[in-house]
């Protein structure tokens, strides 16, 4: 009991102090680790159309319906089981309830779902004869968990603090079209790649930390801050990758120079001659294949347009579909040739080449460039603004 009253004392001090200093640095520092600051939260699907699902919880656990209506905990460490109950129900442990019902780990705890810890609130919603999986983070928090999945933690601070202003800009853009659904991001490459923030890196911590706030803005917007693997030598414009898109100078396309250390800089690879036929098959082209070819390309030489030929005839399609269907890294595609068993493509680069080249980023940080400098390459135009001032 002592113990815990000088602890309330020496906050209360602590926080006379922060108050007395009006230094901004000083109050930045206090919101740094205490984040006392509100801010957004971002909901993140973790899983969709569950029958059942199962936690380990670290330790002390609140459960309890999104209304407070009934709750209980559980205070030490253990499992959890969830499972829909049909009729718009769902129940998590002892609790039954048509209401999304909480599962809140205490400070400093976590819940594992397939093998990713989470440290946020996750609701399980129930919808039908099914439960979905949100778990409410803040946005700051949020990033500590997208960072080591879009970007090596081990790579350099500037290419780091670049990617969390990328990711922070795109997290919140993405939020502006959220609407009446439950969630705003998935957690995977729909969005962005998601884990948790059970474990958090120190490097990628102070990355976010250190830009906290920051996103890039052009006209004063914000707006989708594309990133992908490495563009092979230069970005492409946004439109060349998704038609429908507004083309702004910010996704226009940049010249890179940054990315040959990769081993994705230069690529061969080969698909066997029956899945080529299967997919043209699935294209209402069955028969032998005749040829595969470019039908159009970008001024820097990635295909938007693949042309399929069989003996019943040819279609053409964008190459964004045609690449996942073959697994290939870009459609930046420098040789197609037919084979007798198979087709062989050589390519540059990985992803879809819009927005920054994250091995770009990378090389530019080595080469002692800083975030700024970064942001400033990948996305000419656009303006690295506080939240606030938009
Ligand atoms: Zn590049």
């Amino acid at each position: 009991m002592k113990k815990q009253i000088l602890f309330l004392l020496l906050a209360i001090a602590g926080a006379v102090l922060m108050a007395a200093c009006a230094s901004p640095s000083a109050r930045q520092a206090g919101q740094a680790s205490a984040q006392p600051q509100k801010d957004t939260t971002v909901r993140v699907l973790l899983a969709e159309k569950q029958k059942s699902a199962t936690f380990k919880h670290s330790g002390l656990l609140y459960i309890y319906t999104r209304d407070r209506s009934k709750k209980y905990k559980i205070s030490r460490a253990g499992a959890l089981s969830a499972r829909a109950l049909g009729g718009g129900k769902v129940q998590a442990g002892t609790l039954q309830s048509a209401q999304p019902i909480v599962l809140e780990p205490a400070p400093g705890k976590t819940i594992t779902f397939n093998g990713n810890a989470y440290a946020g609130k996750i609701y399980l919603i129930p919808q039908g004869s099914v439960f979905h999986m949100v778990e409410y983070v803040p946005l700051e928090t949020y990033l500590y968990g997208v960072l080591p999945y879009e970007m090596s933690y081990t790579w350099p601070a500037e290419a780091l603090k670049a990617q969390a202003v990328a990711a922070r800009t795109f997290t919140l853009k993405s939020m502006e079209t959220t609407g009446k659904r439950y969630f705003d991001l998935y957690n995977d490459v729909r969005s962005q790649m998601y884990k948790g923030t059970g474990k958090v890196y120190p490097s990628v911590k102070t990355a976010v930390d250190k830009t906290r706030g920051q996103v890039l803005a052009y006209e004063g917007k914000l707006f989708y801050t594309y990133y992908h693997g490495n563009c092979g030598g230069a970005t492409d414009s946004v439109t060349s990758w998704n038609p429908g898109a507004k083309a702004i100078k910010p996704l226009s396309g940049a010249k890179c120079g940054y990315d040959k250390h990769s081993k994705n800089y230069n690529w061969q690879q080969t698909v066997s001659r029956q899945k080529a036929e299967s997919y043209a098959a699935s294209l209402g082209l069955k028969g032998k294949l005749k040829s595969i070819k470019i039908a159009r390309k970008t001024g820097t030489g990635r295909a938007t347009n693949i042309t399929v030929r069989t003996q019943k005839g040819s279609k053409t399609v964008p190459c964004g579909n045609f690449r996942m269907a073959f697994g290939l890294k870009s459609c930046k595609i420098t040789k197609l040739s037919l084979r007798k068993k198979d087709v062989l493509f050589k390519g540059r680069g990985s992803g879809h080449g819009v927005g920054m080249c994250q091995d770009g980023a990378n090389g530019m940080a080595k080469d002692g460039k800083d975030y700024k400098q970064i942001l400033k390459r990948y996305y000419p135009g656009a303006k690295i603004t506080p939240i606030k001032d938009l």
